[in-house]
């Protein structure tokens, strides 16, 4: 049933392709080849994407902070500087040839610059004004800033506000008849002089204070140690008189007794006089070199006992017991003395020989210092000449007069003394609280891979490091601030005995100076209301707190280009990352590993690891002790004050890399590269870390630096550290032997 069946005639039967017109076949052909290259490229993408196991890899990170940040990045380095050869020069080199030190101070640092920027901010919250409802301590806060920024009655009031200071301590010898001078030899007691000095947190001869007792933590305990000299450092007071800066020194006082009348050849001669007897102090202080064994700076005595260890004197109406006595009885305070409080001396040789030392100068030049003292210090404080004469003399110590704008000083004035008040304004409007639960998983891994390191350690026993793990267990953290300081009644409490007037700001002055030292005093007997937490949330630095076993990073420092959320992980751990280990590798340097889990000093090593570990510390001494410094005329590194240092920079680094390699191992992928860099992120981990240290100084600055810094200078700490690291010279692929990558390796932690 063939016809009958319905079906394709003949026609309708030819092959369909031939059917098509040419245009069409040539169209058809075509579109075959198109689906099967997308098929093709599909497979490809497919392919791509399992293996490295994210799609978006081949995207640079185009948040607005990684675009921030590359720029930042490539305007720091100096492409021609090959890392191998310099990584300090090449990391920093574009950066230090983009920026010049302003002629208010003498040296520019990266972290300084953002420390400018937080003033900036600092000063846009102070003079806001002062709104209904605003809480006491704010207030407090905006007076203290408003005071110090009314040059109008500054003017005005003159000198005379430093009159009635200069009367209690029984007047200055300097100003001869002159008001505020008319002092009385017969009126002469040492221990009045000095305990009235003292009481307005100055500190002429003896500098007491009072601190956890680092063996016996639940308690606070008075320490009398030496206290420092005008001039930075010893070395200072062996220029000969006639040095530019002796000369300076000399004129600094001058000047400023003769705005107090003085006569300025009797003045001259004073000033001569206190120079001797100021030399002559410093040179029975312990040198720093010789102040990092806390067992040495730990010695206890009864009241009742100062008088058989050290020397006193009739002559200078100076007993011990009695210099203590009248301290614990200043206004405010008042407390009984007891015969067996115990206090700690900590520069023993000095407190030796102090009174033999006072004994061969006149009561005269020992007043004189002793008032010199204090006004060295308030010369700020008083009308802008003043700061003129002191920026003179910072001129030939530093190199530049360190005088900076008045609002920058008044700023920093009210996060020194209500710097929780002020940081409260800062963290409200600036602080992304989510920088807290960054940090703080950061801090978690970072400690870590410190625990990992510490297990692969060879040099130390078992013991020691089961210790030692405990130790770093113990750490706490504090990030960002303390949540007290957003509570309105806690914030007035911490405060309520602080009285700031909104005109008057020298007396302002004296004032916290004094209420700084009750509270100080205070503390040895009675609780007062602090907050757990009391660094300024504003500050642009981080700590490690031996006695608290603590680390700390306080708001001001969790911004760029320590730390942003949107930053690549390779930048924040190569900046804050670092950071965080350094302060944990503080509680294992050489002094930091005195203490205990607990924070008191107590030997937990045994002694073959002391041993180990003392060997150890010895080639960073020789490595950093054999750098010299190019922007100081060669001058060496001093291995041993910048000792503690150098080990947390070498620890911190390792213990931060090895953390950010655990995150992208972790992440399965490394991370998505930053815009127009052709960078990997291991690079940038190191270039960050060098980066945040990027400085540039005045040769004076970098002079006094050298003498006195317990940091390396900012190219040493980062080549120094780098040229330890083996990770290091495989990310830059560094030839053995180059300059960045010796044989020879320190090692620690
Ligand atoms: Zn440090």
């Amino acid at each position: 049933m063939e016809s009958g069946e319905k079906g394709d005639s003949p026609r309708n039967r030819e092959p369909w392709f031939r059917g098509r017109t040419r245009t069409e076949r040539i169209l058809l052909v075509l579109a075959l080849v198109l689906i099967l290259l997308c098929a093709a490229l599909i497979c490809v993408v497919v392919y791509i994407s399992v293996k490295l196991g994210s799609s978006d890899n081949f995207q640079a990170c185009d948040k607005l902070e990684c675009i921030r940040a590359a720029a930042r990045v490539a305007d720091g380095i100096d492409f021609s500087v090959d890392p191998c050869d310099n990584f300090y020069e090449y990391a920093c080199g574009g950066w230090m040839k983009n920026h010049v030190i302003p002629s208010d101070r003498s040296f520019l640092a990266s972290f300084s610059i953002l420390r400018d920027t937080v003033q900036v901010k600092l000063k846009q919250v102070l003079e806001e004004d002062i709104s209904e409802g605003e809480i006491e301590a704010i207030v407090k806060a905006k007076n203290l800033y408003g005071s110090c920024m009314n040059t109008t009655n500054l003017k005005a009031v003159g000198i005379s506000v430093a009159l009635p200071l200069l009367r209690e301590i029984g007047g200055w010898p300097i100003l001869g008849t002159n008001e505020g001078g008319n002092w009385r030899e017969g009126d002469f007691s040492l221990t009045s002089l000095i305990v009235t000095i003292n009481k307005y947190s100055n500190v002429p001869y003896i500098y007491p204070y009072v601190y956890l007792d680092s063996k016996d933590k639940k308690r606070r305990v008075l320490y009398l140690d030496n206290p420092g000299s005008i001039l930075p450092e010893r070395k200072h007071y062996d220029q000969p008189r006639d040095s530019p800066l002796m000369k300076a020194y000399v004129d600094l006082g001058v000047k400023v007794a003769i705005e107090f009348g003085a006569d300025e050849e009797q003045a001259r001669r004073d000033m001569e006089d206190i120079l001797d007897l100021e030399t002559n102090l410093v040179n029975i202080t312990t040198p720093l070199e010789d102040r990092r064994d806390n067992e040495k700076l730990y010695n206890k005595f009864t009241v009742g006992e100062m008088k058989l260890n050290f020397t006193e004197s009739k002559e200078l109406d100076f007993t011990w017991r009695g210099y203590i006595q009248q301290l614990l009885q200043i206004d405010g305070v008042e407390f009984d003395l007891d015969e067996n409080q115990t206090v700690i001396v900590v520069d023993i040789q000095y407190m030796k020989r102090l009174i033999p030392v006072l004994l061969q100068f006149p009561k005269r030049t020992i007043t004189n210092y002793a008032v010199w003292r204090i006004m060295n210090n308030r010369i700020k404080d008083l009308p802008d000449r003043f700061r003129q004469y002191l920026g003179e003399y910072l001129k030939v110590l530093y190199g530049s007069s360190h005088i900076r704008s008045r609002w920058r000083k008044c700023v920093d004035v009210v996060v020194n003394y209500l710097g929780l008040p002020i940081g409260r304004l800062f963290v409200q409007r600036h602080f992304d609280e989510e920088a807290k639960a960054g940090i703080s998983d950061m801090s978690d891994n970072i400690l870590d891979s410190f625990r990992t390191i510490l297990s692969e350690l060879d040099w130390m026993d078992k013991d020691t490091r089961e210790v030692a793990e405990e130790k770093a267990l113990f750490i706490k953290r504090k990030i960002g601030y303390e949540d007290s300081i957003l509570d309105d009644d806690l914030l007035n409490r911490r405060y309520e005995n602080v009285t700031i007037h909104p005109v008057n700001y020298f007396e302002n002055m004296l004032f916290l100076l004094k209420r700084t030292v009750i509270d100080d005093l205070l503390e040895l007997r009675t609780n007062l209301y602090r907050m757990e937490w009391e660094v300024a949330p504003s500050t642009v630095n981080a700590y490690y707190s031996p006695p608290q076993n603590r680390i700390m990073f306080p708001a001001g420092i969790l911004q760029p280009p320590y730390y942003h959320k949107d930053y690549p992980r390779s930048l924040n751990y190569g900046g804050i990352g670092t950071l965080i280990g350094h302060e944990i590798t503080h509680g294992f340097d050489d002094r930091g590993r005195q203490y205990n889990k607990e924070g008191e000093l107590h030997e937990w090593w045994s002694k073959r690891s002391v041993d180990k570990f003392k060997d150890l510390q010895t080639c960073f001494i020789n490595q950093y002790g054999n750098f010299s410094s190019p922007e100081a005329d060669g001058m060496k590194v001093n291995g041993i004050i910048t000792l503690g240092e150098n080990i947390a920079d070498n620890g911190g680094v390792l213990q931060s890399y090895r953390a950010y390699r655990n995150f992208v191992s972790k992440r399965g992928s490394e991370e998505n590269p930053l815009p127009g860099l052709n960078i990997t992120h291991d690079q940038l981990f190191f270039i960050n870390f060098a980066q945040i240290r990027c400085t540039i100084a005045e040769k004076k600055n970098f002079v006094n630096h050298l003498m006195t810094g317990p940091h390396s200078p900012s190219r040493f700490r980062v080549t120094g550290t780098l040229q330890n690291l083996p990770v290091f010279s495989e990310a830059f692929q560094c030839p053995k032997d180059s300059y960045m990558n010796p044989r020879h390796k320190c090692r620690l932690w």
